[in-house]
C-alpha cells in the first residue's frame, strides 16, 4: 500500500479501543443494525469481528446499504431480561452481557433469576437470527473451544482457585473479569439451577471466600436452593 500512496499514519483496531465500530461499518456499508442493534452481514449474518483502521488519506466513502430484518421480531423475543426495549434499542444494563462481563458490583437481585446458567455473556439474541444460518465456523485456532470449557459443570467451574482459573483461562477474554467476577457469575448460575446436594455442598464451601461480592452471591444463591428443596418436599406426598 505505501508503494501506491506514499507514507501514511494509522492505528489499527478489534474490538481493542472505545472505537463507533458498529455505526461505522453501517455507514460503509458493511452491513445494516438488527434489531439487537449488532452489525448483520447478508453473507456471514453476525457472528464476527470488526477491525477498523484510522488512516490520514482521502479514502472514497462507501454508502450504506438497506435494512433486511423486515418483519422478524426472534431477537426481541427471545432476550431472557427483556433488554431489547425496542426494535434497535438495548437496554445495556438489562443486558446479560454486560451482567455478567462488564459490570463489577452485585448483579441487580430482580436480574439474576433472568440469567439461568449464562456464566460470561449471551448469545440467545444472536443465535435465534434467521440471518445466522449463513455464519461459518472459523479456522482461527484462537476462537476454538480450549480445556474442555464446553464440556465441563458449573460445580466443577466453582470449584478452581485463582490459580487455576488464571491457567486456564490464559489468553482468553474471559480472564480479564478476574477471579471474583467469575465465582458470582457461576453462584449466580448455580442458584439458578434445580436443587441438589451437590450444589449445596459446593456454595457452602465458599460461605467464607475472601470476596464479599462473592459472599453475597453465595448467600443469595443458597436461598434459591433452599427454596426449591422445600418446594420439592412439599410436594412429595
Ligand atoms: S432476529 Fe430478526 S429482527 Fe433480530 S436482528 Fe435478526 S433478522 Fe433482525
Amino acid at each position: 500500500m505505501t508503494v501506491e500512496v506514499g507514507s501514511f499514519n494509522y492505528r489499527v483496531f478489534s474490538d481493542s479501543a472505545p472505537v463507533m465500530e458498529v455505526a461505522w461499518a453501517q455507514k460503509s456499508g458493511l452491513g445494516w443494525r438488527g434489531k439487537h442493534t449488532l452489525l448483520l452481514s447478508r453473507q456471514a449474518g453476525s457472528m464476527f469481528f470488526l477491525g477498523e483502521m484510522y488512516v490520514d488519506l482521502p479514502l472514497p466513502v462507501d454508502d450504506a446499504i438497506g435494512n433486511y430484518c423486515g418483519s422478524c421480531s426472534k431477537c426481541i423475543d427471545i432476550c431472557p431480561t427483556e433488554a431489547i426495549i425496542a426494535p434497535y434499542q438495548v437496554d445495556a444494563r438489562r443486558c446479560i452481557s454486560y451482567l455478567t462481563i462488564e459490570l463489577k458490583d452485585s448483579i441487580p437481585e430482580s436480574l439474576r433469576p433472568l440469567i439461568g446458567n449464562r456464566i460470561y455473556g449471551c448469545d440467545d439474541c444472536q443465535l435465534v437470527c434467521p440471518w445466522n444460518k449463513f455464519a461459518r465456523i472459523t479456522n482461527e485456532n484462537d476462537f476454538h473451544v480450549r480445556n474442555g470449557l464446553d464440556d465441563v459443570s458449573l460445580i466443577e467451574l466453582f470449584g478452581w482457585d485463582q490459580e487455576t482459573f488464571e491457567t486456564k483461562l490464559a489468553g482468553t477474554p474471559i480472564r480479564r473479569i478476574g477471579h471474583p467476577q467469575w465465582l458470582r457469575n457461576i453462584a449466580v448460575g448455580l442458584g439458578n439451577a434445580p436443587y441438589s446436594n451437590e450444589i449445596v455442598k459446593a456454595l457452602q464451601a465458599r460461605l467464607d471466600d475472601a470476596s464479599a461480592l462473592v459472599r453475597e452471591h453465595v448467600q443469595w444463591a443458597l436461598q434459591q436452593q433452599n427454596t426449591k428443596r422445600t418446594a420439592t418436599e412439599e410436594n412429595i406426598p
